[in-house]
C-alpha cells in the first residue's frame, strides 16, 4: 500500500472483539488510495467493558466514523446521538458517523443485500421468501425485503425470537408469517440463511437440504460456500455466498462518510484478495 498518512489524514476504521479477522481495512483502504482521499481504515479491537470509551473517543480524537463488528453492534446504541430509522428497526448498528461532534448511527446491511442482488441480476419484487433466522442480520434482511416480496416466512431456531420478528414486519406488509413448518420452503423462490449456523464446517445446517428444490435461489449470508451452499448446488439451486452484501454494506458505509461514490470494483477486489489468502 502507497498511503502516505500525515497530519491532515482523516481517521475511519473499524472496532469490534475480536478483529484481526476483519477484511474491511483492506477494502476501504484501496478505495481511498484509488481516489487519492486522505483518510485511513483501521481496524481496532475494543474490549466489552470499554465500549463507552471507545465510541465517546470518537467524538475526542475526531474520527469521520467507524463500523461497528461483534459484539458491540447494539451495546453500543446508549452513546449515539442520532439512530436512522433502519439501525432502529433492526436494533443494531453497524456504520456510526461523526457529524461536527454528533454521532449518528446507521445499519448498512439491508442495502448491501439488496445491492449484492441487483448485482446477480435478481428482483425480489412479487416473491415469496423464506428467512431463517431472526438475529440482527435477519432483521436487516426482513426489512430490506418487507415491502418488496409478495409473501415472507420467518423460521427461527428460538420461536418467541422469530415470532416477535414476524410481527414486527407483519405491521408494514401483512403477507408476512412466522413459521414451523418447513413445507413452505418448498413454495418459496428464495431462501435466506441468516444465521450463524454455517460458520463451521461443523455446524448444523439451518434447514435440513430435503426442503430445498430446483431452480430455488438459496442466499447465505456467510461469505464463504457453506455446507448449505453446497447441498442447494447438489439440488439445482441458484446459490449465492454473503461476499457481495459484506462488499456492498461496506461501500454504503464509505458513501455515508466520504459523500463520495466508493470505487465498488477495487473494494472487491481488495476484499477477494483477501478471501483468497
Ligand atoms: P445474531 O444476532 O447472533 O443471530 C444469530 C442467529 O442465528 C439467530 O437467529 C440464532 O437463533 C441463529 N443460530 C445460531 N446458531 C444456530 C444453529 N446452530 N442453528 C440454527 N440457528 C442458529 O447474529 P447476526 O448478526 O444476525 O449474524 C448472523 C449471520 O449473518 C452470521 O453468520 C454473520 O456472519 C452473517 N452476516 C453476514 C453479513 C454480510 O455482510 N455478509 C452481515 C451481517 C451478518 P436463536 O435466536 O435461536 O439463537
Amino acid at each position: 500500500m502507497n498511503m502516505e498518512i500525515n497530519a491532515s489524514t482523516r481517521l475511519t476504521g473499524i472496532i469490534g472483539y475480536p478483529v484481526r479477522h476483519s477484511l474491511s481495512p483492506e477494502m476501504h483502504n484501496a478505495a481511498f488510495e484509488y481516489l487519492g482521499l486522505n483518510y485511513c481504515y483501521l481496524a481496532m479491537e475494543v474490549k466489552p467493558e470499554n465500549i463507552k470509551y471507545a465510541v465517546e473517543g470518537l467524538k475526542a480524537l475526531g474520527f469521520v466514523g467507524v463500523n461497528v463488528t461483534v459484539p458491540h453492534k447494539q451495546a453500543v446504541i446508549p452513546f449515539i446521538d442520532v439512530i436512522d430509522e433502519e439501525a432502529k428497526f433492526i436494533g443494531a448498528i453497524n456504520t456510526i458517523k461523526n457529524e461536527q461532534g454528533r454521532l449518528i448511527g446507521y445499519n448498512t446491511d439491508g442495502k448491501g443485500f439488496i445491492q449484492s442482488l441487483k448485482e446477480e441480476g435478481i428482483d425480489p419484487s412479487g416473491m415469496e421468501v423464506l428467512i431463517l433466522g431472526a438475529g440482527g442480520a435477519a432483521r436487516a434482511v426482513g426489512y430490506s425485503l418487507v415491502h418488496k416480496v409478495s409473501r415472507m416466512y420467518i423460521y427461527n431456531r428460538t420461536e418467541e425470537r422469530g415470532m416477535e420478528l414476524a410481527v414486527r414486519l407483519k405491521k408494514m406488509n401483512p403477507e408476512v408469517f412466522f413459521t414451523k413448518n418447513l413445507d413452505y420452503c418448498k413454495v418459496c423462490d428464495m431462501v435466506i440463511n441468516a444465521t450463524s449456523a454455517g460458520l463451521k464446517d461443523s455446524d448444523p445446517l439451518p434447514i435440513d437440504a430435503d426442503y430445498l428444490t430446483q431452480g430455488q435461489i438459496v442466499y447465505d449470508l456467510i461469505y464463504r460456500e457453506t455446507p448449505l451452499l453446497r447441498e442447494a448446488k447438489q439440488k439445482g439451486c441458484k446459490v449465492i455466498d454473503g461476499t457481495g452484501m459484506l462488499l456492498h454494506q461496506g461501500a454504503e458505509a464509505f458513501r455515508i462518510w466520504t459523500g463520495v461514490e466508493p470505487p465498488v470494483k477495487v473494494m472487491r477486489e481488495a476484499l477477494l484478495k483477501r478471501l483468497r489468502e
